[in-house]
């Protein structure tokens, strides 16, 4: 059987991204097509997303490639693309192309729907997350049939509420199950990968439990000079409550039932993928100067941000910005919570959640 050249097919694959995709990239990062879930009239610029993505793919040169938007009533709509190949068997290739809000912590130059290029990085929201799932989806296709290589049938399904929980995700595939058919492969593009040596597989990712915690105890501000040591701080009560999730001092989580035990093959994989990673296993993030991660081993960080539960504070309200902040005791402070959870607790969870 013939294989993949791969010193070819990585040429064509420079050329069509430098060429085809990235410039689509740019076009697609300028649309805040944000999921539903942060803004709620999100259809005109979702359905600038699709279009564009959609127009893309019409042009690409593959064999009996079809191209469809399907929408259902009240829902995000989804690409579906199909291309016939040899064989029965069917693979999925799955991405989203809605995107998170704009949040803050931009580094001077750089913003969420100008597209900036630095290096071989592109920055701009949705680019890697997952605006790129089409593109590449469509790219490898094409580098599979330039060699004349046979391939499985595809089904290529993009979503446009993966950032709020894939809530339209089940209504349409109920509804396209005959035309999907029975994938024996789900190819996932959307994840992360360790580095860009080799080829990785995400064995498991977190799940996440989101909500806002509010705490209210006046019906209005009030002089802090006046009232502190009499009210109780809001925030200082908050700070108990987020206190009874995690411990401040390590960040371990304290809810013994979403601890898990880390099966021993899982354990064996984390050794082995820090050997191979090493200092990049941690030194990828943007630390300040003189700041260090949460522990010093890598195998524990490995296994802390695969197969343990962390507690993050994503959001916070009740407090004005430090330039309008005065002496006010005030009235209530609230905090979205992100709480991470291993995905083997949430396949533990009864049916129905
Ligand atoms: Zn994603």
């Amino acid at each position: 059987m013939p294989t993949l050249d791969a010193p070819r097919a990585l040429q064509s694959s420079q050329r069509i991204w430098d060429q085809e995709i990235l410039p689509a990239l740019y076009e697609y990062i300028r649309i805040p097509n944000k999921s539903p879930a942060y803004e709620p009239r999100w259809q005109q610029n979702m359905d600038r997303a699709v279009s564009l993505i959609e127009a893309w793919c019409r042009k690409q040169p593959i064999g009996g490639l079809q191209v469809e938007v399907v929408r259902l009533p009240g829902r995000t709509p989804i690409l579906l693309m199909e291309i016939p190949g040899e064989g029965s068997e069917t693979v999925l290739l799955y991405g989203h192309l809605d995107k998170q809000p704009e949040m803050t912590g931009w580094r001077q130059g750089l913003s969420p729907w100008q597209p900036v290029r630095e290096g071989d990085k592109l920055y701009g929201r949705g680019g890697a997350d997952d605006g790129y799932s089409s593109f590449a989806s469509m790219a490898a296709l094409r580098l599979v049939q330039e060699q004349k290589l046979s391939h499985a049938r595809c089904v290529v399904l993009i979503e446009a509420c993966e950032e709020s929980g894939s809530t339209d995700l089940p209504a349409y595939i109920e509804h396209l199950t005959t035309r999907i058919g029975k994938p024996s492969l789900v190819v996932c593009l959307d994840s992360g990968c360790g580095n860009y040596d080799q080829l990785w597989t995400t064995t498991s990712l977190r799940g996440m439990v989101s909500g806002n915690l509010r705490v209210d105890i006046l019906t209005e501000g009030v002089h802090s000079g006046d009232a502190s040591g009499i009210v109780p701080e809001s925030f200082r009560i908050l700070r108990q409550l987020l206190s009874r999730i995690d411990d401040e001092q390590t960040g371990r989580v304290k809810i013994e039932g979403l601890q898990m035990q880390v099966p021993a093959e899982r354990l064996k994989q984390a050794r082995l993928t820090a050997e191979v990673l090493g200092d990049e296993v941690w030194n990828k993030f943007p630390f300040v100067p003189g700041a260090r991660p949460v522990v010093t081993d890598k195998i524990e960080m490995i296994l802390n941000r695969s197969w343990r539960p962390a507690l993050s504070i994503t959001g916070i309200e009740g407090l004005p910005p430090l330039e309008s902040a005065g002496n006010v005791l005030r009235p209530y402070t609230a905090c979205k919570i992100s709480l991470r959870i291993p995905r083997a607790w949430i396949r533990s969870l009864p049916r129905g959640w």
